[in-house]
């Protein structure tokens, strides 16, 4: 048995991670017309009903038999961080196993931007990450990586439909592609939130093969490539998959994936104060950037118990950041939301 899987329902299967085809056909074994899904559909994603009661266009034989084909049900949400000013909310939601997962909620004045993990834990052990501290427990199914964002829609009230959703969370998204393909497929559904594919972001360590993949699926999902260092010597050491794709390779995948979908890439670029953040590392940043269609995100290091990592100042970031601006198209730099409740990025794995 793959003990990373998530543990196989005994039941029918949770909506949640069934797409509009896959909820019809098993209502055409019932023998119900496959408009019924739709409807479904559009009661739960559309009028974010969580139950059948209510769903008065449905007979009530459907009603009554739906839960037996597949189960409504949602992860509990066991608790909900809020930071003082209210912007951002971290999640913790309790799975059917006992595992728990970790997601957040950022408000800024333009966009509502939802973190979704993909996986309980990670394997990657990145150097200065909480939740590679963690190692792997298990990938999250489909239904799991939907359920966070309906979690935090259902919090958040569903004021703001145009929410964009980030795979930044716990998880290397990338190694647990399929769930997290067909998560991006049930979300993307016309009938369902129809969510844009340029609304999602994956962000990847690096595993090349599954980057173009990703080039091939026909969606113009936005890539961002967690990149850290500009040389071997030091990527290894912070992101030590780059031993196995070192990044010649990985930018290669990183410049095909821009030319097939039309997307810039994202390069993520945690700032750690005297190991990545010199005068040459933003010379080398700046080339890199230059050689394909991207722009740079520079994250301020958010700590983390333990961890041997420190921030820079202030002073420090924006002296990188203008020593960028020259030589690069498009710099950024991360303005950190929720380090109060450690739900700043790699700051995920169960440190509240
Ligand atoms: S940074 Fe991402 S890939 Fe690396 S250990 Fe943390 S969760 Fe995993």
């Amino acid at each position: 048995m793959d003990t990373l899987s998530a543990p196989s329902p005994t039941g029918p299967p949770n909506f949640y991670g069934l797409s509009r085809g896959l909820l019809a056909d098993r209502l055409a074994g019932q023998g119900l017309p496959p408009y019924r899904a739709d409807q479904i559909f559009s009661w739960v994603y559309q009028k974010h009903r969580r139950s059948p009661d209510g769903m008065t266009n449905l007979p009530t034989a459907l009603r009554e038999r739906l839960e037996a084909l597949c189960e409504l049900r949602l992860p509990e949400v066991a608790t909900v961080l809020g930071t003082r000013d209210a912007l951002t909310h971290k999640f913790v939601l309790g799975l059917a196993d006992g595992a728990r997962v970790e997601s957040v909620a950022m408000r800024t004045e333009k966009r509502l931007t939802f973190c979704v993990s993909s996986q309980v834990g990670c394997a990657l052990k990145c150097t200065f990450c909480a939740t590679g501290l963690m190692g792997l427990q298990r990938n999250l199914t489909a239904a799991e990586i939907v359920a966070q964002v309906v979690a935090m829609g259902d919090f958040h009230g569903w004021q703001d439909d145009r929410f964009n959703l980030v795979f930044m969370g716990m998880g290397e998204p990338l190694a647990n592609y399929q769930p997290m393909m067909e998560a991006i497929r049930i979300l993307h559904d016309p009938l369902g939130i129809h969510l844009g594919a340029r609304r999602v972001t994956v962000s990847t360590s690096g595993i090349v093969p599954q980057i173009r993949r990703l080039a091939g699926e026909g969606l113009p999902l936005g890539l961002a490539v967690s990149l850290h260092a500009t040389t071997d010597a030091l990527r290894d050491r912070l992101v030590p998959l780059n031993r196995r794709w070192p990044l010649a390779e990985l930018l290669a995948a990183a410049r095909d994936y821009g030319r097939r979908t039309g997307r810039r890439v994202t390069l993520e670029y945690t700032l750690l104060a005297g190991v990545n953040d010199r005068d040459e590392d933003a010379v080398r940043l700046g080339a890199i950037a230059r050689d394909l269609p991207s722009k740079i995100n520079l994250i301020p290091y958010n700590p983390v118990p333990g961890l041997q990592w420190q921030r820079p100042t202030p002073e420090s970031v924006d002296a990188f950041a203008k020593r960028l601006w020259p030589m690069a198209p498009a710099v950024t730099v991360r303005h950190t939301q929720g380090g109060e409740i450690w739900a700043a990025c790699g700051q995920l794995g169960g440190l509240a």
